[in-house]
């Protein structure tokens, strides 16, 4: 199955049209997916058999559904997570213009047993002209945004996990890289498609 001369090429999944994975058809695989050209890689199954790894498989793989076979929303699931994970403290790192649903999510959390912790992206009140940065209107105040507090405020209150709510490209990063905690995104910020980037790309 393996072609060590397609291991270079760029990984099928580009442009697929069988997504055979799915099913397990090696067959119908094309002689560039990376299930053939790399399986050392693509098919070491091992790693989920260890005991953390394993535990975490379990919760996300039990998540999409309630009992009763509904569907959850990603915040149910959010909370579902935490609490399969025995994770106690949640931290949320959120977008100033979403303060009202970071506050929500705080409320719900709490009612779910959590404790919550929230940090809004323009915390400390640091000025443009403090780290550089031009702004619009140079009179005036213009508060820039600050993902390394955000990241250090939680780390200090050593939070379990982070929900990023609607942080700019490029501060979630610098957000991520700054986190003791893990962190998942629960709110993709786009500004034009309604935080929907998906609608981008159909
Ligand atoms: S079958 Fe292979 S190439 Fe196609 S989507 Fe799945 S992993 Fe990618």
């Amino acid at each position: 199955m393996t072609d060590p001369d397609l291991a270079d090429k760029p990984f099928g999944c580009a442009v697929c049209a069988t997504q055979a994975c799915l099913r397990g058809e090696i067959g119908r695989m094309p002689t560039t997916c990376p299930t053939r050209t790399l399986p050392g890689i693509a098919r070491e199954a091992k790693p989920y058999l260890e005991e953390k790894l394993h535990a975490e498989m379990l919760v996300a793989d039990a998540a999409p559904f309630t009992p009763e076979g509904r569907l959850r929303s990603r915040v149910e699931e959010l909370a579902f997570y935490a609490k399969g994970m025995g994770m106690k403290r949640i931290g949320v790192a959120f977008c100033v213009s979403m303060t009202k649903e970071a506050q929500r999510l705080g409320r719900l959390l709490r009612d779910e047993g959590f404790e919550a912790e929230l940090v809004c992206c323009r915390v400390g009140s640091i000025d443009y002209d403090e780290v550089g940065l031009q702004k619009a209107h140079p009179d005036r105040f213009a508060a820039s945004c600050n993902p390394l507090a955000q990241a250090r405020l939680l780390n200090e209150r050593k939070v379990d996990l982070i929900a990023m709510m609607g942080l700019c490209i490029g501060h979630d990063l610098i957000f991520q890289r700054e986190c003791d905690a893990p962190v998942t995104t629960l709110v993709v910020k786009d500004r034009a498609l309604d935080h929907s980037p998906i609608e981008a790309l159909r």
